[in-house]
């Protein structure tokens, strides 16, 4: 009797996938670059699959297909060509995942990836299974936004329940007055109203869970947004012990809870008064992680090869504290930034991501510092990257962006 894919995928599941085969990634941006080098330099081939073309992905994988997520047919043809697949961005339709899962295993499961590309549905398992979360309300109508102010006060933050990332689609309301026109930003898409948490600090923990459930993190880290995207990441965080293990137990219960087979970032609000409160999940690796590239003995972009492909996971272990600061478009608007200033310090590395077109607001790259202490690393990425928007003084200045 013939057996459908699926079967013989669920038969395969716990076989590891070995250096040699190819990896697909759904998503081409620059987690999947990262994703991409690591699984390469363990020589396994990669192919990506996302509607763009030259991609920061595309760039350094084996093979890239561009299609719609949409199109159910090359999402099956690229799962055929692989061995194994995994994401870089959470919010690929489920059919596609669905369809895609039919002839390669995937992971982490659709399922991880239901519960955390929406918002209400996530902030709803994780307040069902005790973990803190603000008091959060999904919001349908003006009347349900109404009624949720009423229970959380001003301000609070609302927020489109699918599909947004780096605060896109987020408001903060100050006042009830200003609830209809709050309503109206939503423009027709699902909302969630969360009460805001006057955070001292914004922390986050990224770890790993393999097949055989053993799970591994890499600490706890101190973020800083601006204009609700990353700024710069410090780690290990400056926060208590007793606050650190409290959120790496968190990020931990959380991966088994969720079943993860693969990477997850938690990321957490710290309060004056020593709470920590889980803000929202990415099952993948995440921008406040890729410090592990420089400072760590295996880095998320690795450690989410190993757990892909069924192999043990690697140490964690931070050889040197460390600080990241992104790299945004709004560094090109004087020209080309200033490269050999910002490594005159040799402590510095260099990440950019391989995208020709600088926006304000877009991730181009990324510095990492490695120091005696996190705040000589902090100091130390944070001049470097002033050091960029000196100008070159041949020409290249008034280059377009
Ligand atoms: P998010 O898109 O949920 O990660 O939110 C982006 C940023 O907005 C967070 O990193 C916080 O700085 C801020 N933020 C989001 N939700 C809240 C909240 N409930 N209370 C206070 N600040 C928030």
């Amino acid at each position: 009797m013939s057996q459908s894919p699926s079967t013989l995928i669920t038969r395969h599941t716990s076989l590891p996938v070995l250096p040699g085969a190819t990896l697909g990634v759904l998503g081409s941006g620059q987690l999947g670059r990262m994703f991409a080098l690591a699984a390469r330099q363990m020589g396994y081939r990669v192919h990506t699959y996302s509607p763009e073309r030259d991609t920061p992905t595309g760039q350094v994988a084996d093979a890239e297909t561009s299609a719609p997520y949409e199109d159910l047919d090359a999402a099956r043809a690229f799962a055929r060509g692989v061995d194994a697949v995994t994401f870089e961005f959470e919010n690929v339709p489920a059919a596609t995942v669905e369809a895609v899962a039919e002839f390669a295993p995937t992971r982490p499961s659709g399922s991880v990836l239901h519960t955390t590309q929406h918002r209400v549905r996530e902030k709803t398992f994780l307040s069902a299974r005790g973990f803190p979360v603000t008091r959060f309300f999904g919001v349908n109508t003006p009347a349900d936004l109404r009624s949720a102010l009423a229970a959380t006060g001003c301000p609070a933050v609302l927020k489109t329940a699918g599909f947004g990332y780096d605060g896109k689609g987020q408001r903060l309301i100050k006042s009830l007055e200003e609830a209809d026109d709050a309503f109206a930003s939503l423009a027709g898409r699902e909302g969630i109203l969360e009460a805001f948490v006057p955070f001292e600090r914004e922390l986050s923990v990224v770890a790993a869970r393999a097949s055989d459930a053993s799970t591994a993190h890499f600490g706890v880290v101190e973020n800083t947004h601006a204009r609700h995207i990353l700024d710069h990441t410090v780690a290990p965080a400056r926060v208590a012990s007793h606050v650190a293990r409290e959120a790496a137990e968190i990020a931990e219960s959380l991966l088994a809870e969720l079943e993860v087979v693969g990477v997850l970032c938690v990321e957490l609000f710290l309060t004056a008064d020593g709470k920590l409160f889980v803000n929202e999940l990415a099952p993948r690796p995440h921008n406040s992680g890729h410090f592990t590239i420089d400072a760590c003995r295996t880095s998320q972009f690795e450690q989410q090869v190993r757990a892909v492909c069924n192999l043990p996971l690697g140490s964690t272990e931070q050889l040197r504290p460390a600080a990241m600061a992104n790299l945004l478009g709004d560094l090109w608007g004087a020209g080309e930034p200033d490269w050999r200033a910002a490594l005159s310090d040799p402590g510095v590395k260099l990440h950019l991501y391989g995208k020709s077109r600088a926006r304000r607001g877009r991730k181009m790259g990324h510095l990492t510092a490695l120091a005696a202490t996190p705040e000589d690393a902090l100091a130390a990425v944070l001049a470097a990257r002033e050091r960029l928007k000196h100008k070159y003084e041949r020409g290249t200045m008034n280059d377009e962006p």
